[in-house]
C-alpha cells in the first residue's frame, strides 16, 4: 500500500500527541442511517477509521439516529456493511445516538437549571421570523425570560407526551444577536411522536442533531471530531453545549472538503429519490455511486481506498474528475483481474478446413504478469465465434481486424481467413465462412504479416452469458447543480447483452470474481444473479480510453 501523504488533520494529531494533550487518538464515524453510503462517506470513513488504525487508536461507529421518520435498521445494516467491505472495522459495540437519549436529557435540564435553555411555545413561524438574517439580529421570543422552575416543569411535561407534536421545543439561550445564526438560541429538542426502529415509543421528544452530536462525542470520549465544511458555522454551537454542560471530555471538532465526483449524486435525499421513482433498481444498481453500487458494479474497496488517499484531506471544496477515480479502479483490476474472452456480439465463423470432430485444447495464462494464478482452458473447433464489430466486408488500412478476404489471428489461437459472408434475405450478415493456416499457432504465418488480433470462443464450448454494459446515470457532469437533475438522465446507462458467449472456464467464476475481458474491459460477476447455471457478468470500467481497436 501507498505511502500515507500528511494532512492538516494529521498534523493536529501529531501536535496533540506531541504536547500531551492526548495519549490515545479516537475518531468516530457517525452517520445517519437513513440510507445507504455513497462515494464521499468513503472518504470520511477511510479518514476516522484511517487515522485510528495509523495511529493504534479506536473509531467508533455510531448511528446518528435523532430522526426516526426516515430512519430504518435496513439502512443502519447497509451501513455496517459498506463499512466492512470498504476494509475497516469500528471499535467494539456499534454506538447509537439514541443510547444516550437519557443522558442527552438529563444533559437539557442542567441546561435549564442554569438558565442556559427554556422552553419555547412560539410556532415555527414565530420562531422564523424573529430569528432575523446575515443582516439583522434576531429577537427574543416572548418566552426567553421564563424561570428554571417553569421551564423544567414544561419540558418534563413534554417528555411526558402532555402537549402535542410541534406545539413546543426547548432553546439553548445564547445570543439571538450573533452573527452566527447557529447560535440565534438554536432549538435543541422538539416533540415528536414518533416511532423510534429502536428506542420503540418510549420517547415523544427527540433532540437536534447540534445537541446530540458533540454530547454524543464527548461520551465516547472522541478526541477529534472530523466532519464536513458545512459543520464549520456550527462548531461554535458544538463548543457551547459542552463548555455549559458536565461532560468528560471536549473533543475538538474539525472540518475538511467534501468528496464530489463528476457525474456522481452525493447527497441521500436524491439517491432515494432514484430509488423511489424506479429510475434505478435500488440503492446497490450497479449506477449508483453508493459503495454497494459501487460493489455491484465491480469497483474494489482497495482501489476506493487509494482514491480516497491520492485525493487527499483539503480546507476547499471542489469537484473531482471521474477519471481520478477510474485511473484507481483501471490500475488495480489491470494488477489483479484474471483475463478471460468474451464476445458481447457473437458472430460465427465456420472453418472449413478444420475437421468437425476435431477439437484442440489450448492453454492460455489466466494473467500475463501473474503466472501463479494459472493457466486456462480453450477449445479451438471448426465453427467458433468472433465479435461483430470485428468484421467488416470492406476495410481500410485503420481496421485491422477481419474483412472479407483477409487474415486475422485468434488470440491464443491461429491465424484464421474470411473467405466468404453469408447473409439473410435482408442483407444481414449471418455467419462468416473461412479457413485456418494450421501452421500458425504461437509462431508467425509464412511469408505475410498478420498484424489483427482479435478475441474469440468455440461455438460448441463456449456458455450463454447476459452481460451488462453500464455507463454514466446523468449525461451531466454536476447533476446536483440542475433543479431537474432526472431530466439529465443518460438513456444509455444501461445496455443489457442476453446474449453474448463466454469462453467455458467462466463458468466457474463465482460471484463478485472480477475480470478483464480482452479488448473488452473490465467486468463482475454479479453479487446477486450470477451463478454457474446463469452467468451473469456486469461491466465495471472499460479498457484505457486511450485503447484503439
Ligand atoms: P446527506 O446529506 O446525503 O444525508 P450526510 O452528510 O448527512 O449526507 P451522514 O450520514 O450524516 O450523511 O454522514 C456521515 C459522515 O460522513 C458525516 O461525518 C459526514 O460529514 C460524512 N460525509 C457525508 N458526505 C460526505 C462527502 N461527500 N464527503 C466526505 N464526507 C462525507
Ligand atoms: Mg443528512
Ligand atoms: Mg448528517
Amino acid at each position: 500500500s501507498e505511502v500515507k501523504p500528511s494532512n492538516f488533520i494529521r498534523q493536529i494529531i501529531d501536535n496533540d500527541l506531541a504536547s500531551g494533550k492526548h495519549q490515545q487518538v479516537v475518531t468516530r464515524f457517525p452517520p445517519e442511517p437513513n440510507g445507504f453510503l455513497h462515494v464521499g462517506h468513503a472518504k470520511s470513513i477511510c479518514l476516522n477509521f484511517g487515522i485510528a488504525k495509523d495511529y493504534q487508536g479506536f473509531c467508533n461507529l455510531r448511528y446518528d439516529d435523532t430522526n426516526p421518520e426516515k430512519e430504518s435498521i435496513e439502512y443502519a445494516n447497509s451501513i455496517a456493511e459498506a463499512i466492512e467491505w470498504l476494509g475497516f472495522h469500528w471499535h467494539g459495540e456499534k454506538r447509537y445516538a439514541s443510547d444516550y437519549f437519557e443522558q442527552l436529557y438529563l444533559y437539557a435540564e442542567e441546561l435549564i437549571q442554569k438558565g442556559l435553555a427554556y422552553v419555547d411555545d412560539s410556532t415555527p413561524e414565530q420562531m422564523r421570523a424573529m430569528r432575523g438574517n446575515l443582516t439583522e439580529p434576531g429577537q427574543h421570543s416572548p418566552f426567553r425570560d421564563r424561570g428554571v422552575e417553569e421551564n423544567l416543569d414544561l419540558f418534563r411535561r413534554m417528555r411526558a407526551g402532555e402537549f402535542p407534536d410541534g406545539s413546543r421545543v426547548l432553546r439553548a439561550k445564547i445570543d439571538m444577536a450573533s452573527p452566527n445564526i447557529n447560535l440565534r438560541d438554536p432549538v435543541i429538542y422538539r416533540i415528536r411522536r414518533a416511532h423510534h426502529w429502536r428506542t420503540g415509543d418510549a420517547w415523544c421528544i427527540y433532540p437536534m442533531y447540534d445537541y446530540t452530536h458533540c454530547i454524543s462525542d464527548a461520551l465516547e470520549g472522541i478526541t477529534h471530531s472530523i466532519c464536513t465544511l458545512e459543520f464549520e458555522d456550527h462548531r461554535p454551537l458544538y463548543d457551547w453545549v459542552l463548555d455549559n454542560i458536565s461532560v468528560p471530555c471536549h473533543p475538538q471538532q474539525i472540518e475538511f472538503a467534501r468528496l464530489q465526483l463528476e457525474g456522481m449524486l452525493t447527497s441521500k435525499r436524491k439517491l432515494n429519490d432514484l430509488v423511489q421513482s424506479g429510475v434505478v433498481s435500488g440503492w446497490d444498481d450497479p449506477r449508483m455511486p453508493t459503495l454497494m453500487g459501487l460493489r455491484r458494479r465491480g469497483v474494489t474497496p482497495n482501489s476506493l481506498r487509494v482514491f480516497c488517499e491520492r485525493v487527499g484531506v483539503t480546507k476547499q471544496d471542489s469537484v473531482l474528475e471521474l477519471q481520478q477515480l477510474e485511473t484507481c479502479v483501471r490500475e488495480d483490476l489491470d494488477q489483479n483481474a484474471a483475463r478471460a474472452m468474451a464476445v458481447l456480439n457473437p458472430l460465427k465463423i465456420v472453418l472449413n478446413n478444420w475437421p468437425a470432430e476435431r477439437i484442440d485444447e489450448l492453454s492460455a495464462p489466466a494473467h500475463p504478469q501473474k503466472p501463479e494464478l494459472g493457466n486456462r482452458k480453450l477449445f479451438m473447433t471448426r465453427e467458433i465465434y468472433i465479435d461483430q464489430n470485428d468484421f467488416r466486408e470492406v476495410g481500410d488500412k485503420d481496421f485491422k481486424r477481419l474483412v472479407t478476404g483477409g487474415e486475422v489471428r485468434l488470440r491464443n489461437s491461429y491465424v484464421i481467413r474470411c473467405d466468404e459472408v453469408i447473409k439473410n434475405e435482408a442483407g444481414d450478415i449471418v455467419e462468416l465462412r473461412g479457413s485456418v493456416d494450421m501452421d500458425t499457432l504461437g509462431k508467425n504465418p509464412e511469408g505475410r504479416k498478420v498484424k489483427g488480433v482479435v478475441h474469440w470462443v468455440s461455438a460448441s464450448h463456449s456458455k450463454p452469458a447476459t452481460v451488462r454494459l453500464y455507463d454514466s446515470l446523468f449525461t451531466e457532469s454536476r447533476p446536483w447543480e440542475l433543479d431537474d437533475y432526472k431530466s439529465a438522465l443518460n438513456p444509455d446507462s444501461l445496455v443489457v447483452i442476453e446474449h453474448a458467449r463466454v469462453e467455458p472456464s467462466l463458468a466457474e467464476a463465482k460471484p463478485e470474481d472480477r475480470f478483464q475481458f480482452e479488448r473488452e474491459g473490465y467486468f463482475v460477476a454479479d453479487r446477486f444473479e450470477h451463478s454457474g447455471e446463469k452467468l451473469v457478468f456486469n461491466r465495471t470500467i472499460g479498457l484505457k480510453d486511450s485503447f484503439a481497436k
